[in-house]
């Protein structure tokens, strides 16, 4: 899907939710979807606060803590809680495809494909369980810590 289609498509689902849930329809919700959908990477409320900021778009973090809440319920959006960090958000779509490698010692993240682990997850059903979604972290020491360590063992 293209990025415009995406939003569109995010736009008529939120819609659809705040009708059955007889939400209010504020159009500061439609602006907060559209930037969610302009930012490719994940984000914290505070890069999300500051891009709309840029935008001249002011809004309090309350409001945006209850929007990302909205879009978390409705399916648009995913929280990640990454080793320590504060709460990172990923748009749905774009979670199913990849998992994260994330580095104890630095906190990198890395998004990496693995169509067969994946297929495998999506295929496999758990009794009296119905599966929504899957999120895999894996945790461990990226390449340059790993580097830094081995320099740090020489110094020793
Ligand atoms: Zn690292
Ligand atoms: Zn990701």
């Amino acid at each position: 899907m293209s990025d415009e289609k995406s939003k569109m498509a995010a736009r008529v689902a939120l819609s659809q939710y705040i009708h059955s849930k007889k939400l209010r329809r504020t159009p500061e919700r439609y602006t907060i979807l559209d930037k969610v959908f302009d930012i490719s990477e994940h984000f914290s409320i505070e890069t999300l606060y500051t891009a709309l900021e840029e935008d001249g778009f002011h809004v309090s973090k309350a409001t945006l803590y209850n929007s990302i809440q909205l879009f978390i319920e409705c399916g648009l959006l995913r929280k990640h809680q990454f080793d320590g960090k504060s709460a990172q958000y990923e748009r749905a779509t774009r979670v199913g495809n990849h998992h994260h490698l994330i580095c104890t010692q630095c906190g990198k993240i890395k998004e990496v494909k693995d169509v067969a682990l994946v297929n495998m997850l999506n295929a496999r059903r758990y009794p009296t369980f119905h599966t929504a979604y899957f999120a895999l972290y894996v945790y461990g020491t990226c390449s340059r810590c790993q580097r830094a360590n081995k320099k740090n063992e020489k110094k020793k």
